[in-house]
């Protein structure tokens, strides 16, 4: 197809494609979606290889939280049954932490739900960061904590971080349909705020909120113009409790050719399949190793993931590597990648969301697709009931 060889070779380049071929990738049809993945995997391996990095996730504050974005389970009015608790105690997060980088996981994403941090706040994340960086130097820190005030990305930044995550979530035009406590400019912000302090920016998007194709592009045209060196790429979980809880509208098809317009957008940048990852790639997510570079181990922040051994395994199997801590996530030209400019993290979005022996979450003979939409389906998603927040060992 002349499109791909023309996005092939834009992103080889690291040149922008058009709005009008982004949209072409997104309407591309089954019988072409292997040349799709195949093109976007030629300019994954020209910036990334055959690496995959490892990222873990520890929700640091869970649930409660005052803002009414419509994904998320931790939402105002939010009725989804996750685990609610307060602040983690350094040592409790130092902990779980310990289990992701034990895992294969080199950076460690801090999440707290909230509208954004106080200074009392960014001094106990300043102290929980320290707590893990004594145990396990190399791991690369990144704090997802909401919106910042003036002064607190160069506090987290002083204290150690290396990197911070605010996800755009979705288009300007359709930001007051998703959340009205908040504004999209409020999170360029924040993404702004976290980059001028030096911190390895990350941000990100979530598909399938009813969005369109255009509303699509602009979210991912949005974030390239922001620059961040990490994209999370959600895919919707439609908890129960939530408003969204019925938009179950995508397919393993869409999601790889989401996946794909991304890499062309975003060629040399870090990304990552997030939120949603077994729930809609399912049986298919090998494929999806081929246009990602990044993945999360393990549980989610209220969900739970995949088996932290079966992520591995799915990595040798797809003929990929899990990226040591030896070795620079991002090309030299941006700078090689956390440590040495950082920083990432999915507010994993305070709504990511992952599921293990989640035999019950993943079985292919249960699966739905886009041709059944509205109907609530509680047997993929598992609400997270280990790790951080309980006594019980955490997935990693
Ligand atoms: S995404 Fe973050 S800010 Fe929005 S409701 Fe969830 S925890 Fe709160």
């Amino acid at each position: 197809m002349d499109l791909l060889n023309t996005l092939v070779d834009k992103g080889l380049r690291r040149a922008l494609p058009s709005r009008e071929e982004a949209l072409a990738v997104l309407a591309t049809t089954d019988d072409e979606l292997l040349d799709v993945v195949a093109a976007a995997g030629k300019v994954r391996r020209q910036w990334f290889g055959r690496r995959v990095k490892l990222n873990y996730l520890v929700n640091l504050k869970s649930g409660l939280c005052p803002e009414d974005c419509s994904y998320c389970s931790q939402r105002l009015g939010s009725k989804a049954e996750i685990l609610k608790y307060t602040w983690l105690k350094p040592e409790e997060a130092s902990k779980a932490a310990a289990a992701g980088v034990a895992g294969g996981a080199k950076r460690v994403c801090l999440v707290a739900s909230g509208r954004g941090p106080t200074d009392k706040d960014v001094d106990r994340v300043a102290r929980t960061i320290d707590a893990i960086k004594s145990e396990n130097e190399d791991v690369e820190v990144c704090a997802c904590l909401g919106l910042l005030s003036d002064g607190q990305a160069e506090r987290l930044r002083g204290a150690g971080a290396d990197a911070y995550n605010h996800n755009l979530n979705t288009s300007e035009a359709t930001y007051g349909d998703i959340t009205t406590t908040h504004t999209y400019a409020d999170r360029v912000d924040t993404v702004q705020k976290a980059h001028a302090a030096g911190l390895s920016a990350c941000s990100g998007l979530i598909a399938g909120m009813g969005e369109s194709d255009a509303d699509l592009v602009d979210v991912v045209f949005g974030l390239r113009e922001l620059d961040p060196d990490s994209v999370p790429v959600n895919f919707l979980i439609p908890f129960e409790g939530t408003p969204l809880a019925k938009e179950w509208n995508l397919t393993p098809q869409r999601c790889l050719r989401i996946l794909a317009m991304v890499r062309f957008v975003c060629p040399d940048v870090e990304v990552r399949i997030a939120g949603g990852r077994e729930v809609h790639l399912r049986s298919m997510q090998p494929l999806a190793l081929h246009i990602a570079n990044s993945i999360f181990l393990g549980d989610y922040l209220t969900s739970e993931g995949q088996a932290g051994r079966a992520d591995l395994d799915m990595i040798a199997d797809a003929g990929f590597e899990v990226e040591g801590t030896d070795q620079v996530t991002l090309p030299e030209h941006r700078g090689g990648g956390c440590g040495s400019v950082c920083g990432s993290a999915d507010e994993a979005p305070a709504d990511g969301t992952r599921s293990d022996e989640r035999s019950d979450a993943v079985r292919t003979d249960t699966v739905r697709t886009a041709d059944a939409p509205g109907e609530a389906r509680t047997d993929l998603v598992a609400v997270r009931r280990r790790g951080a927040g309980t006594d019980l060992a955490p997935n990693a």
